[in-house]
């Protein structure tokens, strides 16, 4: 089974299409893409040899050649054509900033990107560039952890509060994203504890009013 983080990745995948996960490590994503039907190829991308080698031994030991297909490349660099919608998860926004940079993101129908840092940092970017955020998932997966899908179609720029927390998330209330929020609150209000800041207590009272 996969993580609860790479199921709601998974879930958010329209059936059927091609898909380009980059930096698939052990291929995790793209088998159970394949083995449960969504997908029928999933071209899954790498730029160091070693996570490349996890690759090709999971796509050999469980059956999957021509289905999960291993590419050595930076980012997109050697996308096919027939890619439709890429995943980019598991990595730091400057990593994830450098492949956005790196590629024709109007060339593919949606991408799905999960940083493990600055999450609103990885908006401001998608909001400079005029992009589409298109749908937003909170996942708890012993750390909270934000998927954001968006596509290259034109948007007006978000607002501070929907760069911070998600234009989506903040329209939907949803109760991971709602916990998620108690969570922050809750660090936020221990740091205040200790060292007093006007930052910490104005994002303190932005989250209250978020929650309410
Ligand atoms: N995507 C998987 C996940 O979310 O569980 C694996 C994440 S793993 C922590 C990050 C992987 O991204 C590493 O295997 C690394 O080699 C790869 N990576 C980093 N920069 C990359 C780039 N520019 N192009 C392709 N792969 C990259």
């Amino acid at each position: 089974m996969i993580s609860a983080r790479l199921l709601q990745i998974a879930m958010m995948i329209e059936r059927k299409k091609v898909v380009f996960d980059v930096g698939s490590d052990h291929a995790l994503l793209p088998s159970f893409l394949v083995e449960n039907g969504i997908c029928d190829k999933v071209y899954a991308g790498e730029i160091a040899e070693g996570p490349l080698n996890n690759v090709i031994e999971t796509v050999h030991k469980r059956g999957l050649e021509g289905k999960v297909i291993p590419v050595f490349s930076d980012g997109l660099a050697k996308a096919e054509d027939d890619v439709d919608i890429v995943v980019i998860a598991g990595m730091g926004y400057h990593t994830i900033k450098h492949i956005l940079d790196s590629c024709e993101v109007e060339r593919y129908q949606y991408f799905l990107v999960q940083s493990n840092t600055d999450v609103d940092l990885l908006r401001r970017y998608i909001s400079e560039q005029m992009y589409t955020i298109e749908d937003e998932k909170v996942v708890y997966d012993d750390f909270y952890y934000q998927v954001i899908r968006f596509s290259a179609d034109l948007h007006e720029p978000y607002s501070e509060m929907e760069i911070k927390y998600g234009p989506i998330l903040l329209q939907r209330r949803d109760e991971v994203f709602l916990a998620y929020l108690e969570d922050q609150l809750e660090k936020l209000k221990i740091i205040n504890k200790r060292a007093k800041k006007a930052e910490y207590e104005e994002k303190i009272k932005e989250i209250e009013k978020i929650i309410v």
